[in-house]
């Protein structure tokens, strides 16, 4: 069996990274993607325990305090974080495991985990990265201008990736997304 690993994929919001990531796992059924607990309410069309486990907020922060988490984080106002138990039970089992987080969240990996791969993904602009959100039609005024805010900051902070990739074209970016997963397969 071969050697589990850990994989974070960060990027603003509206980057494209859901999209991304779906081509990559139809492309390469043996990766497992970690579902996300949060307490935002799910958008039209998510799926409990697919898309992520929508919880209150006094069950998260019960899970916290239980250390059921292995990172978590507060974004737009909402909290995120990632369940232990599978990602562990996976890499234990050989499989690689990627995790599809924000900034804070990627820090504290990389605190505890300093071995995982961490990708950050960019959008060609901060003006298309914009119109993205818009056009997805998904989140209030107030949230698409906090997702901005919190895009900028992290845009700054890509350098502390191990890799950076634009994704001004889909087929580009899922290439090298790849090449750096597979590149990166015998260590
Ligand atoms: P959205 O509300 O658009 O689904 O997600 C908002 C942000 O939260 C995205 O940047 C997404 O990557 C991030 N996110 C999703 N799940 C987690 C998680 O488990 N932990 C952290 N730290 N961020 C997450």
């Amino acid at each position: 069996m071969g050697k589990g690993k850990l994989i974070v994929l960060t990027g603003p919001s509206g980057v494209g990274k859901g999209t991304l990531l779906r081509s990559l796992l139809q492309r390469h059924p043996d990766l497992y993607l970690s579902v996300s607990v949060t307490t935002r309410r799910p958008r039209p069309g998510e799926v409990n325990g697919k898309d992520y486990y929508f919880v209150s907020r006094p069950e998260f922060e019960r899970m916290v305090a239980n250390g059921e988490l292995l990172e978590w984080a507060e974004f737009a106002g909402n909290y995120y974080g990632t369940p232990r138990t599978p990602v562990v039970d996976q890499i234990n089992q050989g499989k690689w495991v990627i995790l599809e987080i924000e900034l804070q969240g990627a820090r504290q990996i990389r605190q505890n985990f300093p071995e995982a791969l961490r990708i950050f993904i960019l959008p060609p602009s901060m003006l298309e990265l914009e119109d993205r959100i818009r056009k997805r039609g998904q989140d209030a005024e107030d949230a698409i201008s906090r997702r901005l805010s919190r895009a900028r900051e992290e845009i700054v902070a890509a350098n502390e990736f191990d890799i950076q990739i634009v994704n001004d074209n889909f087929d580009k970016a899922l290439e090298r997304i790849e090449e750096t997963l597979f590149a990166t397969a015998a260590c």
